[in-house]
């Protein structure tokens, strides 16, 4: 028989770890608030750019994370290009990193795609931690979408226990899982966005996405002060290629121009077809000599194609190529439509002088003052 006073100790002891178990839910509460509250924030923006800054310049302290880092998995680099157009600082970001090889991240996760937590071991994890002070103990969190390892997000503490094995993962695989949707959905809202921006017969730019890059170009090349070239290319006597041929001869040819155009530019530069048989180019940090070069190049590339047609004839054609430059430390100030215009100046010039050529009208110059009067 228990005596009066065992029964004394047992309660008490029941007590306390009742006042454990309460303790551990409350805190268990206030952890779920918190990481609901962060998954709302990320749900709710469609920006990619955002995304990336949300994860990586949080208030991490109501976390107790000290460093989160993350990696994905951009093999095509649409991810980089995109976060280029949209805030190109977080490329330099140390804690944002990119894998372009598909089963680069597998050794992360060597045994099942969930969160993996415990000490931070330099020869798994350097990679991810780039800064100075490394984390004591680590939080690996996969991406997953349809089965695929497509990013993970890390976390590092400076305390030894912060992460350790064997603890419930379940918040960090709902945070993972959110991550992960968010990331596809940010990317796939960008697609959509570019769709619309992209001639579907040639597959380069349209002029609607041409326009907003022009403004964009003028206004890096006046913080960045350096040249910015424009080039207008239109087909010689296109008309004559739909007229002997057919035009579905002629929608050929202008896919094949447009890939002969592209094949000049540097990735950066922006192509867009203007017009039915018309090109714009944008070349960055480009000035008028080092342009004119490559307005050479794509004349001459197309002047030299044999196009055939299925009973085997062959027939070439040639473009016609004006452009122009605005150099802001020339002190002027333009803005795009005038660079626009004065690159179409030359193309008229181009036509003009027989086709086939390439006219370059120099740097934009500031219009002389008019004469005073009397
Ligand atoms: P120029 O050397 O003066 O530029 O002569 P051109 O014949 O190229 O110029 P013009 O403006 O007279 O004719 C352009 C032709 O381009 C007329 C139009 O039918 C054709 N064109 C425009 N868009 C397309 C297209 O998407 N597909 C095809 N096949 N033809 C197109
Ligand atoms: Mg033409
Ligand atoms: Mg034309």
């Amino acid at each position: 028989m228990p005596t009066a006073k065992d029964l004394l100790a047992d309660n008490r002891l029941l007590r306390h770890q009742l006042e454990e178990f309460v303790a551990q839910a409350r805190e268990n509460e206030r952890k779920l608030r918190r990481f609901q509250a962060l998954e709302l924030r990320l749900i709710g923006i469609n920006a990619l750019s955002e995304l990336m800054e949300t994860l990586l310049y949080p208030d991490y302290s109501t976390f107790k994370w000290d460093t989160v880092t993350l990696i994905l998995l951009d093999p095509e680099y649409e991810i980089q290009r995109i976060l280029e157009s949209q805030n190109r600082k977080l490329l330099e970001h140390p804690t944002l990193m990119f894998a372009t090889e598909p089963g680069s991240l597998a050794h992360l996760y060597p045994r099942s795609l969930f969160p993996t937590l415990g000490p931070y071991r330099p020869r798994q994890h350097a990679a991810l931690f780039p800064g100075r002070r490394r984390p004591a103990s680590v939080a690996l969190l996969p991406l997953v979408r349809h089965g695929r390892l497509i990013g993970s997000l890390n976390l590092g503490s400076h305390a030894a226990h912060r992460f350790v094995r064997g603890v419930r993962t379940d918040f960090f695989e709902h945070l993972g899982a959110v991550v992960a949707i968010c990331l596809e959905n940010a990317v796939n809202h960008e697609r959509l966005k570019r769709q619309g921006l992209t001639d579907t017969l040639t597959a380069v730019n349209n002029r609607r996405f041409f326009d907003q890059r022009l403004a964009e170009e003028v206004a890096a090349a006046k913080r960045d002060a350096h040249p910015l070239t424009c080039l207008l290319l239109d087909v010689d006597h296109f008309k004559q290629v739909n007229d002997r041929y057919g035009h579905q001869v002629g929608d050929r040819v202008l896919m094949e121009v447009a890939t002969l155009i592209r094949s000049q530019l540097r990735g950066n530069d922006v192509l867009a077809r203007y017009g039915g048989e018309e090109f714009a180019a944008l070349l960055a940090q480009t000035d008028s000599a080092a342009a004119t070069e490559v307005a050479e190049r794509i004349r001459s590339a197309i002047a030299a194609r044999h196009f055939e047609l299925a009973d085997g004839e062959r027939f070439q054609v040639t473009i016609s190529i004006g452009l122009a430059t605005f150099d802001p430390t020339a002190g002027s100030d333009f803005d795009g439509n005038q660079l626009v215009c004065q690159a179409d100046k030359g193309l008229y010039a181009a036509k003009k002088g027989g086709r086939n050529r390439v006219v370059n009208q120099g740097v934009l110059q500031a219009a002389k003052p008019l004469p005073a009067p009397g």
